[in-house]
């Protein structure tokens, strides 16, 4: 490591909150944590690249909250509390203004979610952010992939395709005829989506499987119903969508269930299934955590995923000039 190096992790990064599992944080070669007696300790990475995973025009601020954000949704969905973060940060040269705008937004960021930054890795190259998350969790409570069963409704988290919208309003910049609202609250969902945390931990007292969508309902919920050895039937009339998203489809007069909504990616909401016993207390959670929670389909013995249409006919895409998924 090189004086610069060390500078910098020493101006910009060893400052966080002080958790007390946290024995030796950011300074020696590990950091040394202790994890809660009787709990397993989820872990988890993801890496943002510049140009791939967010436009390279994004700001400091929205990375290092985004590096952060697609960590802990990971973490939500396996109904774990985040604990520590690692941070392996590839930059281009060490910009003063660029590193406090993004220390200043890790740190305000781990501070909200109460997690704290023990380590990490600095170097330099084209720009790149690799968040390590790690959690607890106990292994009843743990929602997994593979866990679904026949009969389950599926549930998810918010609203979709909003992420894809924003990014794709930026890239065509497609601002003509939309409203300064609900360009913001789009581009809002694509730079800071916010984690499920709470309610992943709150509904996996009822809930053994989970997936966060990261690349859009179908791929991720295609990957639970590989995991689980089951298919699913989608009600895509059930399909959450904001406000913002239908105001900007109905300028443009496409179908609001398209391939952006199915397939656009960058949501981090949860998908969950549960026994339909369980319809009340998803209710009330939802009330509870103040979020919106929608059944969009059913968990069956197999076949893989099949789209419904509003009067429970199966959709053809091949016919019906959606794109393939
Ligand atoms: P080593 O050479 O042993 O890998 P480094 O010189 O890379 O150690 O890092 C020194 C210390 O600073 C280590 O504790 C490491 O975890 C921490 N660190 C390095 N980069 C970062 C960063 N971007 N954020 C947080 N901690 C960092
Ligand atoms: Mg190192």
């Amino acid at each position: 490591m090189s004086a610069s190096e060390f500078e910098i992790i020493r101006r910009y990064f060893d400052k966080t909150i002080s958790r007390h599992d946290v024995l030796l944080g950011i300074g020696d070669d590990c950091a040394l944590v202790t994890p809660p007696d009787g709990k397993q300790i989820a872990m988890t990475a993801d890496t943002l690249v510049s140009g791939v995973h967010f436009p390279s025009n994004t700001s400091a601020q929205d990375i290092a909250y985004k590096s952060i954000a697609v960590n802990l949704s990971d973490l939500a969905a396996m109904g774990a509390e985040p604990a520590w973060l690692m941070l392996a940060l590839t930059i281009p040269e060490s910009d003063e203004h660029w590193l406090s705008a993004f220390a200043e937004s890790f740190h305000t960021t781990c501070l909200h979610y109460g997690v704290q930054l023990i380590g990490g890795d600095t170097t330099r190259g084209p720009l790149s952010v690799t968040v390590h998350a790690a959690g607890f969790v106990e292994s009843h409570r743990c929602m997994r992939r593979d866990a679904a069963k026949s009969g389950d409704r599926i549930y998810v988290t918010g609203s979709l395709g909003d992420a894809a919208l924003g990014l794709r309003l930026l890239q065509a910049e497609l601002t003509e005829g939309e409203s300064i609202a609900d360009i913001d609250y789009l581009l809002s969902r694509l730079n800071r989506p916010e984690p499920r945390v709470a309610f992943g931990i709150a509904i996996s007292e009822f809930s053994r499987c989970a997936i966060d969508i990261s690349d859009g309902l179908l791929a991720d919920l295609g990957h639970v119903v590989r995991a689980s050895d089951c298919g699913a039937q989608l009600f895509l009339d059930r399909l959450p969508l904001s406000d913002a998203l239908r105001n900007v489809y109905s300028n443009n007069g496409e179908i609001p269930e398209s391939q952006l909504v199915l397939s656009g990616g960058d949501d981090y909401e949860l998908c969950f299934t549960l026994r339909a016993e369980y319809e009340n207390t998803v209710t009330k959670l939802a009330e509870q955590h103040a979020l919106q929670v929608t059944q969009v389909g059913v968990i069956t013995n197999a076949g893989g995923i099949v789209c419904m249409d509003a009067n429970g006919g199966e959709i053809d895409f091949a016919q019906s000039g959606y794109q393939h998924f």
